[in-house]
This record gives structure tokens, sequence and C-alpha cells, in this order.
């Protein structure tokens, strides 16, 4: 593999990590795992404990946050598709708006739990052109699921088929050309969890693989992550002294419950079908 999938160019940087390597694209910066999972393999890994973390408080106010960015675009009652909609926090948001709901997420598990929740048909498992109806959603949103996607490429063809036309898409993925990807280098959270990320997108290599599949850019912003103080001690600082020191001061001073919006490693994209 000598040239970049999204740009055809391109020489490749080899970025070695903590047992396995990503590949970058020095033109376009589009990186992706040296070995690719199969698609299989890469499904293996979203069991039921995946999805526990995701009922987190935390978890829902980014998908609320999440539905008001979205619902900017939205004029009426629309019918909106979450693909990788896991147990439906997102879409809890849009039904209480009054949009027709559908779901689809790998999980089984996810799945379920999604659709007794929303009281909506949630799909689960591998998807086909079949799976929806062509021209069916006027709005498909894939929030941090297309860095799971060893085959990336089909699923936006496959939005692009479901879509009406000017239906709209909305993307959300790490962006490896944010600021603290730069930073922390090797260390970076996208790059963390092998195989669950498979490719990274930097804003430029998301606006030519949609555009190469029928879309136009709309927008293309930082997004972040809605946490609590705790939580972001907790990840930050993994061991020591720093981290006693940080959750006392955090009791202390009541701020147990206090949360942060950190505009830092995910990109959100917002495209329109031609
Ligand atoms: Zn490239």
């Amino acid at each position: 593999m000598n040239s970049c999938d999204i740009c055809k160019k391109g020489a490749l940087r080899k970025i070695a990590l903590n047992g396995f390597s990503v590949l970058k694209c020095r033109t376009c910066s589009f990186g992706r795992l040296e070995i690719l999972p199969d698609v299989e393999s890469a499904n293996k890994i979203y069991g039921t404990e995946y999805f526990d973390e995701k009922s987190e408080p935390d978890h829902l106010k980014d998908s609320k946050k999440k539905y008001l960015f979205v619902k900017n675009y939205l004029e009426g009652n629309n019918t909106i598709l979450d693909f990788g909609c896991g147990t439906g926090n997102f879409l809890l948001a849009a039904k209480a708006d009054g949009h027709y709901i559908y779901g689809h997420d790998i999980s089984q598990h996810a799945a379920q739990v999604a659709s007794k929740r929303l009281n909506a048909n949630v799909t689960s498992g591998p998807v086909s052109e079949e799976t929806f109806n062509e021209g069916q959603f006027d709005c498909i949103t894939c929030f941090d699921v297309i860095e799971h996607l060893p085959d990336y490429r089909d699923k936006i063809r496959l939005f692009q088929r479901w879509l009406k036309p000017e239906g709209l898409l909305f993307i959300t993925t790490p962006n490896i050309n944010s600021w603290d990807a730069a930073v922390l280098g090797k260390r970076w959270y996208g790059f963390k969890k092998y195989p669950e990320h498979v490719v990274y997108f930097s804003p430029k290599s998301m606006m030519e693989l949609l555009k190469s599949e029928g879309f136009d850019i709309q927008k293309i912003k930082v997004w972040g992550f809605v946490r609590s103080f705790k939580y972001i001690v907790e990840h930050l600082f993994q061991h020591g002294w720093m981290r006693k020191i940080l959750m006392r001061t955090i009791d202390k001073l009541g701020l147990d419950l206090a949360e942060l919006y950190l505009p830092m490693v995910d990109m959100l994209v917002v495209a329109k079908k031609h």
C-alpha cells in the first residue's frame, strides 16, 4: 500500500504506536491502521460492556448538544436515521421534538435497548442497500462511528442512496490534525484504542471523501465533548499524587457535578446530497 486511499497521492508516514502502526498521508493527512482488521473482527468488540458507559449522564449531554446543533438545519418534522445509534441517546432528543426517527446499530444489544427506550424500530447487524429505501431520509447522522469502519466508503455510498436529494448528512469523528493531536502526538486519544479506531480523518480528507461520493460540504467545525471535572481528571491523570490532589480539590470545592465543554478531538461535518 504505497498511496493514500483518499487522495490517491501522497507518500505515507508511518506512526509507530503501542503494538500497532498508523499510516498517515503527507498530502491529505488521512490515516489508517497499517493492518486493517476485516469488517467481521472489527465488529466483534462491540459487546454489551461497550455500550454501558455510553448511557452515563455525560454522554446524554453530548447527544443533546449534538441534537441542538442538528436542529438548526431542520425545518418541520423530518425523517432522521441515526446510524450507529448505540442505546438511542441522540434519537431520544430528536423524538421529543417531533421528528420521525430510525436507528441502526451494529450491536443487537444496543439496538434492543434503543428500541425499548424510543418505542421505535431500531435495526441491528450488517447493512446493505435494501436495509432502507432509496431517498427515505431527510437527514442521516453518524456520530463517532466512521472511524470504526474499515469499509467507511461503502457506508458513505449507502447514506448517499438513502438520503433524499438535498438531504443532510452529519458526521463527527476525531480530527487527526486537531491541536490536541499535535500536542499529544502518540498519546493522542484518537490513537488509543486498538482496533477500535481503524481510520483517521483530517478536515481535508473528509471533504475529499464526501465530495467524491456526491456530497457538497456545508460546514466543518471543531467539535468537543462535555465531561465532568472528575472524568477529565481520572482520564488525564491515570496515576499518582497529582490525581489525588485534584480529586481532593474537586470534592472540597463541591465541583464533583461541575462540567466542562472541551473544544477538542472531534470535528463535525455537515454535507448535503447533490
Ligand atoms: Zn491522502
